[in-house]
This record gives C-alpha cells, structure tokens and sequence, in this order.
C-alpha cells in the first residue's frame, strides 16, 4: 500500500479524552478511531492487524477440528427466556431493542443459547456428536466502566468457541486440547512467555474455570503466579483450602496484575437441557448433552500488544501482527530515487512481502517518526545517499543504528526469494 493511498494521518497529539495507552498510541498512530468510550472503528492499518490476529486463532481452532460458522447479532428473546438467562437481573449488561411491533430483541453478548437452538435441528443421535464449532463476532455488552481503550470495549471483536460432547471423557480431552491451542495462539502472538493458564470460579458443573491471563500493570485482575509451574491462581479462588487442593504453597506465588485474554468454561448439560436438545445413543436411550464455552478476545489481544509491545517512539508489533512488515521510505524527490523507490516497492511486493510505501513528499524526520510510532518491523531507506552507493539502508523497529545493505542482504535479512 502507499502512504498517498491512506487517508490516515499520524498525530503527535496525545488525544485528551483517552486515559490508556494502547487506545493512545492506537489512535494517534491513525489505527482506530474513537467513536464514544468503548467503542472504536478499526481504520484501514487498525483493520490489517485485527485480521492478522484474527488468521492465527482460526488457524489453531480450525486445527483442533471445530468449524466456523456466523451467527445472528440481533437474538430472539424465547430461546434465553427458556435458559432464565433474558433477565436484566441475571445477565447486567445486556443490550437489547425492539421491532417495531414491540417485539424485543438481544444483541449478541455470548451465543450458547442461539448456538445450541441451530443445534437442535440437526443433532438427534449418538452419531451425529461430537460438534466444535466457532465463530469470530463482534459482541456487545454494556460494561459498566469503558477505560482501557480496546481492553475493554463496549462493541468487541470475540473468538467464540461451544463444544457439544456425549460424555464427560469426551469433552475433558476436547477442552484440554483447545487450552493448549490457547498457548499457541498466544506464543504466536509474542505472548507465551508472560501468558498463563489460571485457576478461576468456575460453575455448577466444574470447580474451576480456566482463564488465560497476560502480565501487565495495566490488567484489571490480580493473579498469583507459580513461576516453576508456569501456572496461576486468580485471586478470586485464592483461599488457603484451594491452594491446598492444587498443592501450591502461598510463599511460592507471586502477586500480580494481569488482563484475561482468554477463558474457557465446561458448562456440563444445563444450555441443551434447558433448550431440550439431546440426543439418542446407541440404545436408542435419549441423552443430555455436555457443552464447554471457550472466549478469546482479539480485539483486547489488540489492544494489550499495543500496551505491551511500545517505547517512547510508539508501537512496536509483533511481525505476526504487523499490518505490513517493511516500512519504504523515499527520501527527497529526485526522479532517480522515485525510480529506484517505485522498483523496491514493486519488486517486493511481487515476492509476497507486505510494503508500506511512503511515497509522500514529506521530510525525512516526519517519514522516521511516522516509522517509529507505525511500528512495523523494518525500515527500509532509498535516498540519493543510499543511490549514490548503490544499496540500500536498513533498521529494525528495536534497532539502534541503521545499516546500509545491497540488495542481496536485504532480501536475505527480510526473509525474501531474490
Ligand atoms: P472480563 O472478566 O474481562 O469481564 P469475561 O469473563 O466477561 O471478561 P468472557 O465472556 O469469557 O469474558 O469473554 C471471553 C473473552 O473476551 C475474555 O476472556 C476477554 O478476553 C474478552 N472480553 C470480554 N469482555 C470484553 C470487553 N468488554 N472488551 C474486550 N474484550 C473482552
Ligand atoms: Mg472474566
């Protein structure tokens, strides 16, 4: 893409209305726009690294063998009557509208019982379960406090995960490997090393639940880490007769902040029970069947890597999220350098790279900082300087000096067939 094909602008003004960082940066760097607390609109850049974080968690859940489908974000009323879960009371932060005939309406917060409704009309025996099925949607929740930028939004971008099992064995072994797929998904974000599989409440059917949370000052949750075990306790499970059960020792957990990036649930058969969806099995006996949930927030996730992955210069993403992966910088005007500039920027594209093209008539210093806040791994440099000597100049986003390569280094250092 060129720099004089994006409407988007950087600013160096930190917005006024905005208290976390990640929306800051985010906004400033001209990825989101800020539509009202809680609420952003993901601009042509914002919208490149939602879909890339977006690629590596249907890669891991088409890996584990669930299906992607997409639901309805306006929801029939009857079906959550049916679970007792329409009442303000019991889910508060529902947003819901009407028809024009008064009929009321959710909007999507969570879909288990949308989900097993459609079930219904297609599972009657033994042979028609297991079912994993998922979706990426945006969901709508009116949460109480919105101020930690995309961390927590108002309208956000969720993985979504049901699992529909026939016996308790069954869905142990399909909960268990979506957890680890979880930590992959996390390691390919950067995550992995501060990412931890964490005892939380759980429900009716199962003690605990299990949440995914990433390190940070920033997280609203309090965590208690065993470093050795690579696993934590959330504090609200942390009493001395559950640390007891999971043989954890107090004085080896550490006290910290971290954000749920993920959180999976075994609900055990009170959704398809309550929606009389079962099923028949090998004895013709009818069955109820045993659903876990499985979130993942990638809009947060967004949001966090901001936070997380930034220096005073502005963002530094992960390449497996970058909405490109080189930074071309064309420095001053002169025909020779568009020439040389518009051939790097078509020969790299044509091999697969991903290129932001500046191809502004803007100052050199304003070109580097756009760099810098942008956040893309590379940069790379085509002055006459670099004309003049025949090659071309490199840096890193983390580098501290920029170097000058032929075009064979380049290539080689990008990762790219010559
Ligand atoms: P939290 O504890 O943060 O309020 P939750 O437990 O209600 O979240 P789930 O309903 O399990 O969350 O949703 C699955 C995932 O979706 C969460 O682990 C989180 O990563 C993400 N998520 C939840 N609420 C929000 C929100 N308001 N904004 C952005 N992401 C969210
Ligand atoms: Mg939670």
């Amino acid at each position: 893409m060129r720099r004089s094909e994006l409407f988007t602008r950087t600013s160096k003004t930190v917005p006024a209305d905005e208290a976390a960082r990640n929306a800051q940066l985010l906004i400033q760097a001209g990825y989101i726009h800020k539509e009202m607390a809680g609420v952003y609109s993901y601009l042509p850049l914002g919208k490149r690294v939602l879909d890339n974080i977006t690629q590596i968690v249907r890669e891991e859940m088409n890996a584990v063998g669930s299906v992607e489908l997409q639901l309805s974000v306006l929801q029939p009323k009857d079906i959550w009557e049916k679970t007792g879960r329409w009442d303000d009371k019991t889910v508060d932060n529902w947003f819901k509208t009407q028809l024009k005939n008064g009929t009321e309406l959710g909007i999507s917060l969570t879909n288990e019982e949308p989900l097993t409704n459609i079930l219904g009309n297609f599972v009657s025996s033994y042979k028609d379960l297991p079912a994993y099925i998922y979706q990426i949607q945006n969901k709508f929740r009116n949460e109480l406090r919105a101020k930690s930028g995309l961390m927590r939004g108002r309208e956000f971008l969720m993985k979504d995960l049901y699992s529909f099992c026939r016996t308790q064995e069954e869905h142990d072994v399909f909960y268990e490997k979506t957890a680890e797929a979880y930590m992959k998904i996390y390691d390919r974000l950067g995550l992995g090393e501060t990412t931890y599989r964490t005892y939380a409440s759980g429900g009716i059917f199962s003690k605990f639940s299990d949440e995914f949370q990433t390190l940070s000052d920033v997280g609203e949750d309090t965590i208690y880490v065993h470093e050795g075990k690579r696993i934590a306790v959330n504090k609200e499970v942390f009493t001395d007769e559950i640390l007891a059960e999971l043989g954890l020792k107090k004085d080896e957990l550490v006290e910290k902040q971290a954000v749920e990036v993920g959180n999976i649930f075994s609900l055990g058969t009170k959704y398809a029970d309550a929606l009389g969806v079962y099923y028949d099995d090998d004895q013709g006996k009818q069955q109820s069947i045993i659903m876990g949930c499985y979130g993942l927030g990638i809009s947060r996730l967004m949001g966090l890597l901001a936070e997380h992955f930034a220096d005073d210069r502005g963002i530094i993403w992960p390449a497996a999220v970058a909405p490109f992966q080189i930074y071309l910088a064309r420095l001053g005007d002169s025909p020779d350098v568009a020439k040389a500039a518009d051939e790097l920027y078509a020969d790299l594209t044509a091999r697969g790279a991903t290129v932001l093209y500046d191809d502004r008539d803007a100052r050199p210093g304003e070109k580097f900082a756009d760099a810098d806040l942008l956040g893309l791994p590379w940069r790379v440099v085509v002055s006459e300087k670099t004309q003049a000597a025949g090659s071309y100049e490199l840096k890193s986003r983390t580098g501290q000096e920029a170097r000058q390569a032929s075009k064979q280094e380049l290539y080689k250092t990008l990762d790219i067939n010559p």
